[in-house]
């Protein structure tokens, strides 16, 4: 039976910067433009990397985690933007089912399905979704996660209440700025809660590797006019925030 040794991998440098700060015994390991830190987060052995941006890079980065660092689970943190009218900046959502948006391979096979895996959605296995549900659930209910933020940074963000939910998340390459994106996005998949860039493809891996996973998002914007605006200062001024307390009580 192997040792437990949990993959963390990032969408933020700023959040990984968070994290590596939470590592003993902390090494690095550099290899195709990545930094590979090794170490324990409460006593447990962990990699952290900067997944980088898009489906090829992050699916790139965790074949690396599980082949060469023999991860036995994976973390996937990052920002999102909002697709549910639901969803404000600052709630955090955790993916029942990841799908691929971008995938078309119409007309030979049917839309988002995932060539050779006869697949269109994705889904974590059920036990790191509910142990995610159960830590985060309870640093959004105690507020936590906001009361890491000055009262100014609450006001900027308007970040007085959040929640938390599971459900369906969309990746593509693709960043999301337009009520019209949104719309064609809704039409095709009316579940979707989210849009990002790299969680279905870290799916896909960890599911052809038969790696259980587990991918967490705070919405950063609401993927329109805005969101460019709105995501820059929210990624560092909060979502680090966010993703390093998410990782301190995850990781046992
Ligand atoms: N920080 C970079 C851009 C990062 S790429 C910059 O400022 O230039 C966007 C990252 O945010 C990806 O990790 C993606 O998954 C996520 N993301 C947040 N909002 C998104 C949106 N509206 N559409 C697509 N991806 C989004």
């Amino acid at each position: 039976m192997n040792e437990k040794r949990i993959g963390i991998l990032g969408a933020m440098p700023e959040e990984i910067h968070g994290i590596v700060s939470l590592l003993k015994d902390k090494k690095e390991v550099v290899k195709g433009m990545r930094t590979y830190y090794t170490g324990t987060i409460n006593d447990v052995e962990v990699v952290v990397v900067f997944s980088r941006w898009g489906k090829v890079a992050s699916a790139t980065t965790v074949t690396h985690l599980i082949v060469e660092f023999k991860i036995t689970q994976l973390i996937f943190t990052g920002v999102a933007g909002a697709i549910s009218r639901d969803l404000n900046i600052g709630d955090v959502i955790i993916a029942s089912s990841l799908v691929q948006h971008d995938m078309d391979a119409r007309p030979i096979m049917d839309r988002f399905e995932i060539p050779l895996l006869g697949k269109t959605m994705l889904f974590p296995p059920k036990d790191l979704l509910d142990n995610a549900m159960d830590c985060i659930g309870k640093l959004v209910a105690d507020k936590s996660l906001i009361h890491l933020l000055s009262l100014k940074q609450q006001e900027v963000f308007s970040l007085y209440e959040q929640k938390v939910v599971v459900g369906q998340i969309a990746s593509g390459d693709q960043f999301f700025s337009s009520n019209l994106q949104k719309e064609n996005l809704l039409a095709a998949l009316s579940d979707v809660l989210c849009v990002e860039m790299e969680g279905a493809a870290v799916a896909q891996v960890c599911f052809e590797y038969d790696v259980p996973y587990v991918v967490i998002r705070t919405i950063s914007d609401i993927a329109n006019e805005d969101s460019v605006v709105d995501f820059k200062e929210f990624v560092s001024q909060v979502a680090s925030k966010f993703g390093v307390e998410i990782i301190r009580k995850l990781v046992k």
